[in-house]
Parts: structure tokens; sequence; C-alpha cells
């Protein structure tokens, strides 16, 4: 049902239409109800999807953070977060380093003289000044 149907009020028996009406909670609103516009009997309650569901009103309002995010140009703090901690991790990996030797089939650390694995990461890295 809907505001403006008319209808077959059970109350007063009128031939009449519905009324929707803002139930108030203080400055919240807490409802919308639909009213016989003849007798004032609630005949139905629209209840907002906020109240009925927390965890979507929450999706939805993270959903809208993030919107509003990306409008301004910025990534959401979890995403930026992690990708500092990839770059920093990237910087000390044993490939990049300058200490690096590369053989055909290993690669070998010049500082500590042992082999290397490309991902591997030291305390000692240098990073390389230049690509080979
Ligand atoms: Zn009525």
């Amino acid at each position: 049902m809907k505001a403006g149907q008319l209808f077959d009020c059970p109350h007063c028996g009128n031939n009449t239409f519905l009324m929707k009406e803002a139930v108030m909670d203080g400055w919240t609103k807490k409802c919308d109800i639909l009213k016989c516009s003849s007798c004032g009997t609630v005949i139905e309650e629209i209840k907002d999807d906020t109240t009925k569901n927390t965890d979507t009103a929450k999706d939805k309002q993270n959903e809208k953070r993030n919107a509003l995010a990306a409008l301004f140009g910025e990534e959401p703090e979890d995403y930026k977060a992690t990708n500092t901690d990839l770059f920093n991790t990237e910087k000390r990996f044993c490939r990049d380093c300058q200490y690096r030797v590369m053989n055909a089939f290993r690669i070998r650390c010049g500082k500590h003289e042992k082999d290397v694995n490309p991902m591997d990461d030291c305390p000692d890295f240098k990073p390389r000044t230049e690509q080979a």
C-alpha cells in the first residue's frame, strides 16, 4: 500500500485514501506510517531500511565514505596502509640490492658471499643506483 491509495478502511468503514505521516523519535525519524485519512487509524508502518538491518546501514555508510574518498582522489585508509607496507618491503629485496651478483642460475649476495633469493630482504640492503 502507498500514500494516496484508495481503500476501504476496516475501522471506520469509509472508502477513503491513505495518508503518509512520519513518526518521530525526538529529532530522529523512526518510520513512516500510512493512516486512514478519515479516522486516522494506522493502517501500515513503513520501517526505514536503516532500522531493519544495522550491518547493511554500516556497509552503506562505508560505501558512501569510500565513494566520497574516491571523489576527492583519496584512497580509503586500509588500502593506503597496505600499499605503504608493500612499498617498504619491496625496497629491501635482495634483487634490488647493490650487493646482488647475478649468475646464470642464481643470485649471490656480494656482501655476505652467499646465495640469496630475489625476494629475500636483508638488514644490509643498499638500493641499486642503476638498473642492470
Ligand atoms: Zn478509517
